[in-house]
């Protein structure tokens, strides 16, 4: 076994090391993006990949290529052995009994919705009940909704105690001789407390029901045992453990297994097909794997698996604590030296390195952007847990995901820039024309005052100084009907059709960089025609701006969205 060294281990990082840029202090930023850092502070969405799971792709294609199971000749024995082998490694990594109860899918969301599809669709009845926390992802919450729907079974939501933990009180007093499922994470992806599940899994089991557990963020942070915890199911995902995407585990007690019915149906999964008899299904875990698999991102989990093996899990635990202890107080000292303006989403140390919160006066996405200026990925909006956000009463908060490869001058690079986000705001900056610029010239006096600008928060900083000529939108024209969806920081936008078939836009958001976007957007299609609205290149004026980032259909903050509801209302 290795001795964890920090800086050995984010060796192996390619895309960290790589981006390390001239990251030297925030007084120092790089003038041209291409040299700006990574600080890649969003792990619990994704983890970076270590240098062996990208040369296992590279090295499968090369000499190992071909499909699974199939056929007699030697690429494919050679395939096969490698994505058995590899289901061995995932077996003895959670400590399962049998090969046969680690079925591969594409991940969390996969597993689960093969859990509900197949066994809850088949046991479920009229009026039996299903148990989810409330701090549910919304993975764990949909498929059951679906499931419901369907066999006329009610969802019970468990509420959580004042640490933030699934309340056990809570949780007995909602068990009864229908409860059928409970259906619980590990640990969630916001609170970041380890829930009771020992406990939850005993008590469910003394009224019979199934217990499933979602393990997307607990497995990349400390040791599982299935057959300790004792639970029927656990699922989890392989990207999140530094592995690659599109690949995820079910695992699920053999017994329990047989009874189900198949999820998919198609190659693979069968034992006999015909016409004239009723088709007859594959043995375990065959039965569940319709279709060819993902066999290089298989391949590639076990060598995740195996690096991380060979370090010992302890080590990388104490530093994982030690990098959240540090983060945690540098945020509690930067709220104690600003008027206590961080808020974290429940008191106390996280268990794991994820801590949420929010900032006073400041919108989540504004902050999110903020950071990303200075090169740093964190993560703003409801986490795929929009219950959890309607029960603590909150829109959405941010959140910092570290993993071992992190480092603690990355989180003073990270406190430094948010201190200087935090009291910027009266920077002085090159200012467009007040709002009456806005009409033909608009875009083009933007242009210009882009053109000279090269870094990335410099940039930042002059979005944010436009959206405060921004004249906002009365209180009563930000309603449901000017609602945009596909943002995730609210924006409205109201049209007025002018003289001589021109459109006046009118727009407003909570979010300080989406008003300041909006700016951008309305100078390039405010008193146009339709036709010049349709004709207008959006693309090219991002691209020229060196804004095509906030275009990006990936990004939250939805001005894709915005410019399509323009061309939508011109039309
Ligand atoms: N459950 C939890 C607790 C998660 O954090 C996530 C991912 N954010 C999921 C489920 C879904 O995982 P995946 O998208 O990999 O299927």
């Amino acid at each position: 076994m290795k001795t964890f060294k920090p800086k050995l281990f984010r060796q192996q990082f390619p895309l960290v090391v790589n981006n390390e840029g001239n990251r030297l202090s925030v007084n120092r930023m790089p003038q041209v993006e291409s040299s700006l850092p990574l600080v890649y502070f969003d792990n619990g969405a994704t983890t970076q990949k270590p240098n062996c799971v990208i040369d296992s792709y590279h090295s499968f294609y090369h000499t190992t290529n071909a499909n699974v199971h199939r056929a007699s000749h030697t690429l494919s024995t050679r395939a096969t052995t490698a994505f058995e082998q590899a289901r061995n490694s995932i077996r003895m990594f959670i400590n399962a009994t049998s090969n046969k109860e680690i079925i591969w899918t594409k991940g969390t969301t996969e597993s689960i919705n093969l859990i509900a599809m197949s066994l809850g669709r088949k046991i479920l009845k009229q009026g039996d009940e299903i148990i989810l926390a409330i701090s549910e992802h919304h993975a764990n919450i949909v498929p059951w909704q679906l499931i419901a729907e369907q066999t006329g079974a009610i969802i019970k939501v468990v509420e959580l105690d004042a640490t933030g933990r699934v309340d056990l009180s809570a949780f007995e007093l909602l068990l009864n001789n229908k409860t059928k499922i409970l259906c619980c994470a590990h640990l969630s992806n916001v609170i970041a407390k380890i829930n009771p599940i020992k406990e939850l899994i005993q008590k469910a089991k003394s009224v019979g029901a199934i217990t499933i557990i979602d393990g997307a963020q607990a497995v990349a942070h400390f040791p599982i045992d299935v057959q300790v915890l004792d639970c029927d199911f656990y699922v989890f995902s392989a990207h999140k453990m530094y592995g690659p995407t599109g690949v995820g585990v079910l695992y699920g007690k053999q017994a329990l297994l047989e009874t189900m019915p198949p999820y998919q149906g198609g190659g693979e999964m069968i034992k006999q097909v015909s016409f004239n008899k009723p088709t007859t299904f594959n043995a375990l875990p065959f039965k569940f794997e319709a279709g060819t698999p993902n066999i290089a991102g298989v391949i590639a989990f076990s060598k995740a698996i195996e690096f991380i093996s060979t370090y010992d899990a302890k080590q990388i635990c104490d530093y994982e604590k030690q990098l959240t202890i540090y983060c945690y107080q540098a945020l509690q000292n930067l709220s104690a030296s600003l008027k206590n303006v961080v808020n974290f989403i429940v008191q106390g140390l996280p268990d794991i390195p994820v801590i949420s919160f929010s900032l006073n006066d400041h919108h989540n996405h504004d902050i999110a952007t903020a950071l990303d200026s200075y090169g740093i990925a964190i993560r703003s909006g409801h986490h795929c847990a929009m219950p959890l956000m309607e029960y603590l009463n909150i829109s959405g908060c941010l959140r910092v995901s570290l993993a071992a490869y992190n480092t603690f001058e990355e989180i003073d690079y990270f406190i430094d820039c948010l201190k200087k986000i935090l009291t910027q705001e009266s920077d002085a900056l090159l200012v467009c024309g007040n709002k009456d610029d806005l009409n033909e010239q608009a875009s083009a006096i933007i242009i210009a005052q882009f053109a000279n600008i090269k870094s990335w928060d410099s940039r930042h900083r002059q979005i944010m100084l436009l959206g405060k000529q921004l004249s906002r939108l009365d209180k009563s024209a930000r309603n449901e009907q000017t609602l945009i969806s596909g943002c995730e920081s609210l924006a409205w936008l109201v049209v007025q059709k002018g003289k001589q078939k021109t459109f006046h836009f009118q727009a407003d958001s909570d979010a300080k960089i989406i008003r300041g976007l909006l700016v951008i957007v309305l100078a390039a299609f405010n008193n146009k025609t339709a036709m010049q609205i349709n004709a207008f290149d959006i693309e090219n004026y991002f691209k020229t701006l060196g804004l095509m980032q906030h275009l990006s259909p990936s990004r939250g903050n939805g001005v894709l969205a915005i410019v399509e509801e323009i061309k939508k209302l011109a039309q």
